[in-house]
């Protein structure tokens, strides 16, 4: 890969769009391709403190714009590429987890057609929920949904709803952006669906500046969370039914409640194709299980 220097916009060399995540917070989860690709752009574009995390060096120019922009700053980066730039737009996570991956798509559709043969590449990166998850133990090891609290872009009611079905779905969920100074009743009102929809004995998990020096874990039944245990920083971990604490550990089985194969069969490792219970024998019928164990 090529890089132009900054004064050069030769029509020549095709320029790029790389839409990267950042990870969590510390620099050990950024992945050696997100290095890579900082490593060759002439130009990085993003939110203030994602755009402070990435060294200055020669012949890079870094493009730090206010939060709220995405789509602006994701028509500034498909400009750029449009002149010959080789541009790196960071996001904090994954790039595709409520961050800038679809901006930049949205703005590509909207945006004039000569750009659809642009080269835009997606790099992942650690999201909040994966770290938080993998800080307490593994609450996310059955099926799961991610939530965006903020209502900035889909109606309240509409959020509410969700967290019904998916409670009646039986899901885990991870909830990012629970709670801000602009809406700070929100989060209340999601606590009383989830007592009401949960029960008050399922484990909610507060995970603030995970991997960052701050980290700070704290785990609660339902019944003894409150609003102000979440912030912009945190992201939210709400279990199932099923979902437990063993040790200091917090983990959800993988089994479905009243589907535990048991361990007659010892492990059950996730790359064999009968490794679900509906495959196995009748003699290794399902135990009954859902209790939770405290
Ligand atoms: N693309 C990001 C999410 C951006 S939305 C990702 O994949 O992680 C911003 C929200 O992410 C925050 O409000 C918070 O809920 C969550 N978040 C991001 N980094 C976090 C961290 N280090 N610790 C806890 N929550 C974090």
């Amino acid at each position: 890969m090529t890089s132009l220097p900054p004064d050069q916009t030769a029509h020549s060399v095709p320029g790029h769009v790389v839409i990267v995540g950042l990870g969590p917070g510390s620099d050990d989860m950024i992945t050696p391709e997100v290095h890579a690709a900082l490593a060759t752009a002439t130009d990085v574009v993003g939110y203030i403190p994602y755009v402070n995390r990435v060294k200055p060096r020669k012949g890079l120019v870094l493009h730090a714009s206010d939060n709220r922009v995405e789509i602006d700053r994701a028509t500034h980066a498909l400009q750029m590429a449009a002149a010959g730039r080789q541009v790196v737009v960071v996001s904090s996570g994954d790039p595709g987890v409520f961050a800038m991956a679809s901006a930049v798509f949205e703005a590509l559709e909207a945006g004039p057609s000569s750009w659809r043969t642009l080269d835009i590449r997606v790099l992942p990166g650690i999201t909040a929920m994966l770290a938080a998850a993998a800080a307490i133990g593994a609450p996310l090891g059955h099926d799961f949904a991610a939530i965006n609290l903020s209502d900035n872009l889909k109606p309240w009611a509409l959020i509410e709803r969700r967290l019904q079905l998916v409670v009646e779905a039986g899901l885990a969920m991870a909830f990012y952006n629970p709670r801000s100074k602009s809406r700070p009743h929100q989060f209340a009102r999601a606590l009383e669906v989830l007592r009401a929809a949960c029960g008050e004995e399922t484990l909610i998990t507060f995970a603030r500046d995970v991997t960052k020096p701050g980290q700070a874990l704290l785990t609660v039944a339902l019944r003894d969370a409150t609003p102000e245990m979440a912030d912009m920083r945190t992201v939210v971990i709400v279990g199932t039914r099923e979902t437990r604490q063993v040790g200091k550990y917090v983990y959800t089985p993988r089994f479905a409640p009243g589907h535990n194969p048991g361990h007659k069969s010892g492990h059950t490792p996730d790359h064999m194709p009968d490794d679900t219970p509906e495959h196995l024998p009748a003699s290794q019928s399902p135990s009954p299980s859902g209790q939770k164990e405290h």
